[in-house]
């Protein structure tokens, strides 16, 4: 009697990552229940995110786990969706599964004295985080979507090149022009103030034109 199999999750309390990953690796080994992986209390901030990247990336990498959360200390009248993100973040570094496009952008370094390219990296990932509820709805696929925001024209294109689309703001003494890449192909280049929102307009006609509505998978 009592619940089948196949209704039961294991969850251990445990709030060290090394105790986390030696207890889920006994489990996994002695049993086939599904599990439930996450450090009981993460604590603040970077230290809590980092602290449950840690752990359940080794396990999620070996294929312990089967169902993940996120606890994490909010600051004074922080939000609680603070701790979705991060477990989906680290389903999506571990490729595996998609939830949102992925902004990549440069550290920044001596190439650059802007912080240009900051702005504009945090304004789109601004723009994507508004219009993925109607992306999600009608253009499915554009969760596998990247996009890279770089700080210069001497390393930025090779970055930008791997993303479906990017683009390399001009750095420290380069010309004021902006080479975009769609796709690994120089699509445009862009100058002027305007060019963030000029980029964001070309992120809007590739997500209708490759992601079309009804295919899980990008128009080629
Ligand atoms: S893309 Fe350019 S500015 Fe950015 S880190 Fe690389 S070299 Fe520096």
């Amino acid at each position: 009697m009592g619940l089948p199999r196949n209704r039961i999750i294991l969850s251990a309390k445990l709030s060290g990552v090394q105790d986390l990953i030696a207890t889920y690796r006994k489990l996994a080994a002695a049993c086939d229940y599904a599990l439930h992986l996450g450090l009981t209390e993460a604590g603040l901030g970077a230290k809590g995110i980092i602290a449950s990247a840690t752990a359940m990336a080794v396990l999620l990498q070996e294929g312990i786990g089967d169902t993940i959360r996120v606890s994490l200390t909010p600051a004074p009248g922080g939000d609680r969706s603070e701790e979705v993100r991060v477990a989906q973040q680290i389903l999506q570094s571990l490729e595996l599964r998609q939830f949102t496009p992925q902004v990549t952008a440069c550290p920044g370094c001596g190439r650059t004295t802007s912080t240009f390219f900051q702005a504009m990296a945090e304004q789109i990932q601004g723009h994507i985080r508004e219009r993925m509820p109607a992306w999600r709805a009608q253009h499915p696929g554009v969760e596998a979507m990247t996009v890279a925001v770089m700080g210069c024209v001497v390393n930025g294109p090779g970055e930008s090149r791997q993303a479906n689309l990017g683009i390399s703001l001009p750095g420290t003494f380069e010309a004021p022009k902006a080479p975009v890449y769609v796709d690994g192909r120089l699509f445009t280049t862009l100058h002027g103030e305007g060019l963030a929102q000029e980029f964001i307009g070309i992120l809007e006609e590739y997500v209708t034109s490759h992601y079309a509505a009804g295919s899980d998978s990008p128009v080629t």
